[in-house]
């Protein structure tokens, strides 16, 4: 099964990847985490991507759409994957389809996590506050990852609503209960497969 887990930054992806990660067997492709990756390892595309980062802009959709097919045909993704923070942008979400239909394969679910905004800003102020945020945890970067969300990303919406693939989950309730309404998404997708 391949999922997108989709929703502003601070929706809680990273966590609920995680999670199905472990209880599925699924490997959560982040390509956040994969940049930054490349930024602390100091290679050519880290430094290539490091100021992008900071600022809370995009990377390219080439750069992304290489490493995730990249990462997506190691053997640990025989099963499928979690695509967290991916797509963001439609040349994206066209790539990743195109990528999946030449090994056979589809995107299942798309999984939103929605979130007030007020919201999350106060969660990367907690992230801050817990020593656990990362170099973009900050208002400014914030702000702007947020823009380019609403300008670039949240257009996927429709795009996967479209194609009848869209579920939608309640962000703001406690991570055990959007771990629970994405097990029921995802029963309910099987099932219907059945
Ligand atoms: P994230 O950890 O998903 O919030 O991503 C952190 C940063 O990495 C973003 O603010 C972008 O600069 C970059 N990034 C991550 N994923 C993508 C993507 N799919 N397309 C473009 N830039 C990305």
């Amino acid at each position: 099964m391949n999922l997108v887990l989709f929703g502003p930054p601070g929706a809680g992806k990273g966590t609920q990847s995680k999670i199905l990660q472990e209880k599925r067997g699924l490997p959560q492709l982040s390509t956040g985490d994969m940049l930054r990756a490349a930024v602390a390892a100091g290679s050519a595309l880290g430094k290539q991507v490091e100021a992008i980062l900071a600022k809370g802009d995009l990377v390219s959709d080439e750069i992304v759409i290489k490493i995730i097919a990249e990462r997506y045909d190691r053997p640990d993704c025989a099963k499928g994957a979690v695509f967290d923070g991916f797509p963001r942008t439609i040349p994206q979400a066209e790539a990743l389809d195109a990528m999946l239909a030449e090994r056979k394969r589809k995107i299942d679910l798309v999984i939103e996590l929605k979130v007030d905004e007020s919201i999350l800003l106060a969660r990367v102020e907690q992230r801050i506050r817990s020593g656990q945020s990362r170099t973009d945890d900050n208002p400014e970067s914030l702000k702007k990852r947020l823009a380019v969300y609403n300008r670039d990303t949240a257009p996927l919406l429709d795009y996967y609503r479209r194609q009848g693939k869209l579920t939608t989950v309640d962000g703001m309730a406690p991570v055990e209960a959007v771990t629970a309404a994405i097990a029921a998404a995802i029963e309910a997708k099987l099932g219907a497969k059945a």
